[in-house]
């Protein structure tokens, strides 16, 4: 588990901010070092997210490629941090303090989505950006472009996308990125991806398979190495749709029950 510390007590034990935003007193804990990178498994514990007909549920994959990523950038010589470690509910400002403690140089949050417009001929994966931020905007191009290169590779997939599936931003009444853990980890620079449509049987079969969860967060990490090392552009870009329905998922306070803490 990671959590922010709100003090380190005289006889030595640490009082944390646990996942569901409780105040908790615990001893045995590691501090965290430098932070490179952030990665934001989506949902977890009574929180599934999407979920397809084959039973596996966002939560779970979202959490088994968010692990590949760690170990792709880790194997890169990069530092970075999950905000969930295991199969439990964190709350979505929660993760935003994370990312403001750990200030990566990049916080990128992980799903697969649900609810598609209808077939296309290739992966549909989304990258929402910072509608304020050209380097957010890049991330998200790189981590689109290495995604769906890796996707593609399967043959004979019945893909299924939205009609505006690339990289793209998604604004709110106020003005502000609509997703949470797009917006509320600013300054950092942050993206939400949507990796494969859990939703489209053809695809769930395919990402429970645990070499394409490899290859997707390989893929992720490889976009993110890039945007750290290269000056490349990144591609997928697109104006997205207006939408009405408002994200699934929730991410708040209500329901949220503490993993075990010690
Ligand atoms: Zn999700």
């Amino acid at each position: 588990m990671v959590s922010p510390v709100v003090r380190v007590n005289p006889d030595g034990t640490v009082t944390i901010k646990t996942p569901c935003e409780n105040t908790a007193t615990v001893s045995g804990v590691t501090a965290v070092g430098p932070v490179d990178v952030v990665i934001d498994p989506g949902h977890g514990g009574s929180e599934s997210g999407a979920t397809g007909v084959n039973g596996l549920t966002e939560r779970t994959v979202n959490l088994e490629v968010s692990k590949h990523v760690i170990s792709a950038l880790t194997a890169a010589g990069l530092r970075p941090l999950l905000t969930r470690t295991g199969d439990y509910r964190v709350t979505l400002s929660e993760r935003a303090k994370i990312a403001h403690l750990a200030n990566p140089r990049a916080f990128v949050s992980v799903h697969h989505n649900g609810a598609s417009d209808g077939p296309r001929d290739g992966p549909g994966t989304e990258v929402f950006y910072q509608h304020s931020s050209s380097a957010s905007r890049r991330l998200g191009g790189l981590i689109y472009e290495e995604v769906v290169a890796a996707l593609k590779q399967y043959q004979g997939i019945a893909w299924q996308a939205d009609t505006d599936a690339g990289v793209k931003t998604r604004l709110n009444t106020s003005g502000g990125d609509y997703y949470a853990m797009v917006r509320q980890p600013a300054p950092v620079v942050a993206v939400l991806a949507e990796l494969l449509f859990l939703s489209n049987p053809p695809e769930a079969d395919l990402v429970a398979r645990p070499d394409v969860q490899s290859a997707e967060g390989n893929a992720v990490a490889r976009g993110i190495v890039r945007y750290l090392t290269t000056p490349d552009p990144g591609s997928g870009y697109t104006e997205a749709y207006p939408r009405t329905e408002p994200a699934g998922g929730g991410g708040g306070l209500s329901g949220c029950t503490d993993p075990p803490l010690q």
